[in-house]
């Protein structure tokens, strides 16, 4: 394979940027631009080891580094890989680069390193995603989950389910081909057990797909209620600046306001709107308008109703129009004290908090209502869980083909298309794992990644 180079840190300046090399000719590439102090050679550097020296373009200095040498298979891409950390300019780091370009090396394309170790073998397909989740983890809980699919955790058990399918597949193979040797005949009722056996698992590896894709997304939330309860305020309390208007006067909001806030680990992409009240207000009926659309598309609304007043034929409206969404209801302005009767939406909305948004308190009530609403809790990250829309639909067509099996087998359908279900639900294991995938696929899956990892 050829020799590719990138620089492996971000395209800013810092105190070190790293300029990675991996490939058959990487440490001659190396040796054309980096003379080591001393008379150390590079080539009979050991893995692991590392030497001071200038990197130089044809003689002329560049820069001063450290150059650190992996041995085949012993490294990151399963190849030859040096790399060489230099100091942190954009400047040098670019000129560094294109030093190596010009001496043999091509440009890497997106995770291209990552997509190098999964081709020899150093990284299955689950595996390398999660490099890219690890890459991109915004909190400590979505690391976590990166972490557990890095350790190979889906892996191993859709692995085990593919193993399973295998053996239930090479009984069948053997006792159809084979009549002659005597093989067990295979037990339609045994069968389905062992299918039921491996539907649990496969559901088991999705069952987790929406709270762990929660905290790799966020949730699109709208903040809604009738006017001046502390929308504006409780937006702005959230995204920690001055961005939607408050004032006194009730519907002053009338556009939408869009941020996205991080409470907890949840990142929560959220919108302020209008008021929602009867209007005649052209304008700020529009916004109204506006609010009442975006209760339909956001996955959480967050209802914020005054905690100091009755509850008014609006709020009563609101709980009405919110019915069927997963919500929570925000009952503000605790620090005024608390109208006795406003405790009566908890009747209506299941996840209801009581906070002050113009003091910032309670807000880790509204961040454990938020994670209640959807389900999330420590457990949830620890276990084996797909990560991502192709893992997912790899493990949705699975399931759907042992479940035909099990129907199958229930109808008293044929062995030969039990098999055929058997043999198809195989193959989409083998392609969430990466053993059998198509180019397409694997070209698609490190497009996402970025130039250098
Ligand atoms: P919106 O129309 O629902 O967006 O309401 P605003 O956020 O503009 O707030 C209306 C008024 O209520 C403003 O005067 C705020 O300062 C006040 N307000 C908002 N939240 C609180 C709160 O938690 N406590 C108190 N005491 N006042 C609040």
């Amino acid at each position: 394979m050829s020799t590719i180079v990138a620089v492996s840190t971000p395209n800013a300046v810092g105190g070190i940027a790293v300029i990675r090399i991996s490939g058959d000719n990487s440490l001659d590439v190396a040796e054309k631009i980096f003379k080591p102090s001393g008379d150390r050679r590079i080539k009979e550097m050991a893995g692991y080891t590392c030497c001071y020296g200038i990197a130089h373009d044809n003689g002329e200095r560049l820069d001063d580094c450290i150059l650190t040498v992996f041995r085949a298979p012993h490294s990151y891409t399963g190849e030859d890989v040096v790399e060489i950390s230099c100091h942190g300019g954009i400047y040098v780091t670019r000129q560094i680069l294109r030093t190596a370009l010009k001496n043999g090396a091509e440009n890497a394309g997106a995770g291209e390193f990552t997509k190098r170790a999964y081709l020899n073998g150093k990284l299955d397909l689950t595996q390398a995603e999660a490099v890219m989740d690890i890459i991109s983890a915004k909190g400590e809980r979505e690391l976590k989950m990166a972490e557990n699919l890095r350790e190979g955790s889906a892996f191993r058990k859709a692995k085990e389910c593919s193993g399973k399918l295998m053996k239930i597949l090479g009984d069948l193979a053997a006792w159809a081909d084979y009549p002659e040797e005597d093989i067990p005949e295979v037990q339609p009722e045994n069968l389905c057990r062992e299918l039921k056996e491996i539907r649990k698992e496969l559901l088991s590896l999705i069952e987790n797909y929406d709270s762990g894709r929660i905290i790799r997304e966020g949730v699109s939330a709208v903040i809604v209620g009738r006017p001046n309860v502390g929308k504006s305020t409780l937006f702005n309390c959230l995204s920690g600046c001055e961005r939607s208007i408050v004032t006194d006067i009730a519907g002053t909001t009338r556009d939408v306001v869009e941020e996205s806030v991080k409470i907890g680990d949840i990142v929560l992409r959220l919108a302020d709107t209008a008021g929602i009240r009867d209007t005649d207000d052209i304008i700020e009926g529009i916004g109204v308008d506006i609010a009442e659309k975006m209760i339909y598309s956001s996955e959480l609304v967050i209802a914020v109703f005054d905690g100091n007043s009755p509850l008014t034929e609006d709020d009563l409206n609101l709980i009405k129009k919110i019915d069927n969404k997963k919500t929570v209801a925000v009952i503000n302005k605790s620090d005024l004290g608390i109208y006795p009767e406003i405790s009566e939406i908890e009747k209506y909305i299941e996840h209801t908090v009581y906070l002050s948004a113009k003091e910032s308190s309670g807000i880790e009530k509204l961040q454990s209502a938020i994670e209640a609403v959807f389900e999330i809790n420590e457990n949830s990250f620890l276990q084996p869980a797909v990560a991502n829309e192709r893992q997912k639909k790899c493990i949705d067509n699975a399931l759907v083909c042992v479940e035909s099996a099990v129907s199958a087998l229930e109808n008293g359908e044929l062995l030969d298309a039990v098999n055929v279900l058997i043999d198809e639900a195989e193959q989409y294991l083998l392609s969430l794992t990466g053993e059998k995938v198509t180019d397409a696929v694997v070209d698609e899956v490190f497009s996402r990644f970025c130039v250098g990892k």
